[in-house]
């Protein structure tokens, strides 16, 4: 993979039309922007550009306005938010193709900033429209793409520029790439994998991929019903995906012995934060459901998580948002903080906990995209990333 650091010495006087993902969460009444932590983390691509003569114009989505003009969905205040980080103007074109984007990529002189509005507004985004790729890649002369999380997605602004224009990934897709690779080719042993989450349906790509390269794969969560179900333990009222549970037999049959599932269960009468609690052994018996692992899965879990060199982690292993479901999923991350091997969080629901716990800077690699670092795992080719090979 081509990196910015590849082009370095062909950046002066370039106009570099780089793809970020400044999806940031915004407060639903006020529009203000409640974390700017996407923002900050493409400041070192941004400021290598920059630093390196780059005229820099960068492209991102906010939300999902479905191919409309949608003014809450404006980047205007991201970019305001990116000047002061970045101690600099930014300059801002109200439309991301067009004769606005172009006079103002005129206008840059080197080390300047440009943020087009969001390539959303346009339905020729998420189509990867080639005309709208057209368009957009006649802004730059080279182009760079450093939006992990939306590199799963062939979009114009993330696949169909590339096209145009000499392409290279920035440092987030460069450090995404190397670590999530760890997991994937030549593995350190002993490999241990994590799963937890709500479906089984959503990871079976993931865990088939892992399957012949971990030592052991750990499955908490909801899904771990699905499986229990499949091996005739009592599951309760769990949430349970019948049509997955042939899946789930081909899973275990390809697994051997290193499928570990739970051995106790912290239960609820509903998924409600008063409910009644209780732990159980072995099954989840009927009227309770089960919604996190009980305590001595917890400890076999961080049993198995210590002693390995490599752990990969996707999806919490119980009902998090409610704290009395919450002590397994704090258990794991926790026991990956401590180990000495090296960890790789996948992106969403597993990467809040990491950061609401605050281990975040105690884990190898936490990844910055949800979707994009679970096809990356089950094996499947990045659009985005493709690109820039
Ligand atoms: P996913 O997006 O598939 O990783 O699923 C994450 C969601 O799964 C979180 O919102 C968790 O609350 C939920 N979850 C985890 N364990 C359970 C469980 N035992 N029962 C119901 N939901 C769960």
């Amino acid at each position: 993979m081509k990196t910015i650091r590849d082009m370095a010495d062909r950046l002066a006087g370039k106009k570099v039309l780089m793809r970020v993902d400044f999806n940031v969460p915004r407060d639903k009444q006020t529009g203000r922007i409640t974390n700017d932590l996407r923002i900050r983390r493409a400041l070192p691509t941004i400021n290598f550009a920059r630093e390196n003569g780059g005229r820099v114009i960068l492209m991102s989505h906010l939300g999902r306005p479905d191919g409309q003009v949608v003014e809450s969905m404006s980047l205007r205040p991201v970019a305001q938010r990116l000047a002061e980080l970045l101690g600099a103007d930014v300059a801002f074109a109200a439309d991301c193709v067009g004769p606005e984007a172009e006079e103002a990529a005129a206008a840059l002189k080197d080390g300047e900033v440009l943020m087009l509005e969001n390539t959303r507004f346009h339905a020729g985004e998420e189509d990867n429209d080639p005309e709208f790729a057209r368009r957009l890649a006649a802004l730059g002369d080279v182009y760079v793409n450093d939006a992990f999380g939306t590199a799963h997605r062939a979009h114009a602004s993330t696949a169909g520029v590339a096209e145009h224009l000499p392409a290279a990934a920035g440092f987030l897709i460069e450090k995404e790439v190397e670590y999530l690779s760890r997991a994937t080719e030549n593995p350190e042993h002993p490999y241990v994998a994590v799963m937890g989450g709500a479906k089984v349906s959503d990871k079976i790509q993931v865990i088939k991929n892992l399957l012949d390269k971990v030592d052991a794969m750990l499955i908490g969560g909801a899904m771990a019903y699905t499986f229990l179900k499949q091996q005739g333990v009592g599951v309760g009222n769990s949430l349970v995906e019948d049509d997955r549970l042939e899946v789930a037999a081909e899973l275990l049959e390809q697994a051997g012995d290193k499928i570990i599932l739970p051995v106790d269960h912290v239960c609820g009468r509903e998924i409600e934060p008063e409910t009644e609690a209780q732990t159980f052994d072995e099954e989840v018996p009927d009227g309770w459901i089960g919604l996190d692992i009980g305590p001595k899965t917890a400890q076999l879990f961080a049993d198995k998580i210590k002693d390995a060199a490599l752990v990969t982690w996707n999806g919490p292993v119980g009902y998090f948002e409610i704290d009395r479901f919450a002590e397994g999923t704090k258990t794991v991350a926790q026991a990956m903080a401590d180990s000495e091997a090296t960890t790789i969080v996948g992106g969403g629901e597993t990467a809040e906990a990491v950061e609401v716990l605050g281990l975040e800077e105690r884990i190898s690699h936490v990844s910055t995209g949800g979707g994009a670092s679970l096809e990356f795992l089950g094996g499947e080719e990045l659009p985005g990333i493709a690109v820039l090979q």
